[in-house]
């Protein structure tokens, strides 16, 4: 098929209703979370069945024509901007949950579905879907399990990975493939772990079995504030050496703080430099256990303040601030980059100094959100992109918190994937050889090249395209990319 006759393939998968191309309709589809980042699609199908999207996988093919699947579009990091002239195909109407089987407790469910409705439908059975990202209100499964999505409470539980058993997926080239299956144990290769993170570069996930955990008898949330934001830090290595796995860490400095009370009045401490949420869950007795050390730990821990939420409302405010404060920060400046990273725990402390440092040699407000179990730092840099030259200093402060992330000992990226947005850095985090392995392993799933090309993987030989800007060194004339 010739790229020219895609067009009237499609309009023979779905009607019309369901093929956009006018570009008015197209425009809502030309970026994800990160605006600053816009393609124009050929066109976007409205998917509502699997065979409509293996139809149009097949027929993308076919053409040679590059396609993308796209959840909810709140990526952070670019990898649901269309591929250029490329085709969308949208899942969010995708939205149905097959079976769920509470004594094997599993639910099958479609790519769009929320992934808080999959949370919603186990409740009455005492169960729910532990991965929690902060837009669980409206991300996908699907999305999630491209990007190994985590959250507040991936800390204890895992995040996305661990907690999906088998995929029914469509490969590049219209092939079907099921991978892993209803069991905990399964045969060969973890081929669905493998699918897990890959930033849509192996297919389009059609279907999706997930683990469901029992919830919890008891949660105890305690809210420790610090006079320092290394303070709040060093306190979370404190915790993970004592052994203890409590359920969720979280810290907030002031300023996002500041944003989440103009928000939602969470209450707070208005004086303190940062605040570290910790809350522990299971059984009565063993809460009751490990919330005593606990408390013991953040006592020597020199807070200046420890409150212990007394009532279910006081511990839903507390989670409220949280995680409203990323779309909160908005309050406080007219622009921001959400950055993901993370350090190894015991540095914690140790990057959070650093990153102010870097802040104030930028000359750019930054606000801290963020896992800090997992090490999982969420650096929100603030600017005001009507001035001249704002958003490339705020991009130039991005990159060397992601440098000082690679350094330290960590990564690149904690949960919102690679993207567009951050596939400059990969190989400064990889050596040569492992980016070949990868590279291979694309070639093997996606021979063509076909699946949301660009992403994670920038394209051989392909100009810098990250918006990041030049690194000092380039810019002083010692080093370069050619
Ligand atoms: C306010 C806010 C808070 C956030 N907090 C968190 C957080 O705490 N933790 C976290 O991990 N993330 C967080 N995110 C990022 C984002 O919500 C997650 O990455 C989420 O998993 C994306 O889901 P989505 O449905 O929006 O996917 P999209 O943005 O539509 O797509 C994301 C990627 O997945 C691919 N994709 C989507 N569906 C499929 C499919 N069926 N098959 C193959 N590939 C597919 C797309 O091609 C794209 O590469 C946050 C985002 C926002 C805006």
């Amino acid at each position: 098929m010739r790229p020219d006759d895609l067009l009237a393939a499609l309009a023979r998968i779905v009607p019309p209703a369901r093929l956009l191309t006018r570009p008015s309709a197209l425009s809502a589809y030309e970026s994800d979370g990160v605006t600053a980042y816009r393609a124009r699609p050929r066109a976007v199908v409205l998917a509502e069945t699997a065979e409509e999207v293996v139809a149009t996988v097949r027929a993308c093919h076919a053409a040679g024509v590059p396609f993308m699947a796209r959840g909810s579009g709140t990526s952070l990091s670019g990898g649901a901007v269309p591929i250029e002239d490329g085709i969308v195909i949208a899942l969010s109407r995708m939205n149905r949950i097959l079976s769920l089987d509470p004594q094997a407790r599993i639910a099958v469910v479609e790519p769009g579905v929320v992934n808080l409705a999959v949370s919603a439908a186990a409740a009455p059975h005492g169960l729910y879907y532990a991965p929690d990202p902060s837009s669980q209100s409206i991300c996908t499964i699907g999305g999630n399990v491209a990007f190994n999505s985590g959250g507040a409470h991936c800390f204890r539980h895992g995040m996305t990975a661990n907690h999906v058993l088998g995929l029914k997926v469509v490969l590049a080239d219209g092939t079907l493939a099921t991978l892993g299956g209803p069991s905990l144990e399964q045969v060969g290769p973890d081929l669905t772990a493998l699918f897990c993170g890959s930033e849509g570069l192996f297919g389009v996930v059609l279907e999706i079995t997930l683990r469901l955990v029992q919830r919890p008898a008891v949660y105890r949330t305690v809210l420790a504030a610090y006079d320092q934001l290394q303070r709040a830090g060093d306190a979370v290595s404190r915790i993970i050496d004592s052994g203890l796995l409590p359920g969720a860490m979280e810290i907030m400095d002031r300023l996002a703080m500041d944003a989440a009370e103009a928000a939602v009045h969470a209450g707070y401490p208005t004086d303190a430099a940062a605040v570290l949420i910790v809350e522990c869950e299971g059984e009565e007795a063993q809460v009751a256990a490990e919330f005593s050390r606990l408390t013991t730990i953040l006592d020597a821990s020199g807070p200046t303040h420890l409150h212990v939420a007394a009532t279910d409302e006081e511990r839903a405010r507390i989670w409220k601030g949280r995680k409203s404060a990323f779309s909160a920060v908005g309050r406080l400046s007219p622009d921001f980059i959400v950055q993901d990273g993370v350090v190894p725990r015991t540095r914690l402390g140790e990057a959070l100094v650093a990153i102010e440092a870097l802040s104030r040699d930028h000359g750019l407000r930054v606000a801290n959100v963020f896992h800090a179990g997992d090490g999982n730092l969420h650096p929100l840099i603030l600017y005001d992109g009507r001035q001249s030259g704002a958003f490339a200093r705020a991009e130039a402060l991005a990159a060397d918190i992601l440098r000082l992330c690679i350094r330290l000992g960590g990564s690149i990226t904690g949960e919102h994937g690679v993207g567009l947005e951050k596939r400059a850095f990969l190989g400064e985090m990889y050596g040569e050889a492992d980016m070949a392995a990868m590279r291979r392993l694309r070639d093997a799933m996606d021979p063509r090249g076909l699946s949301n090309p660009g992403k994670k993987l920038a394209p051989l030989g392909a100009s810098h395209p990250a918006s990041h800007g030049m690194h000092p060194l380039e810019r002083a004339g010692v080093i370069s990319r050619a």
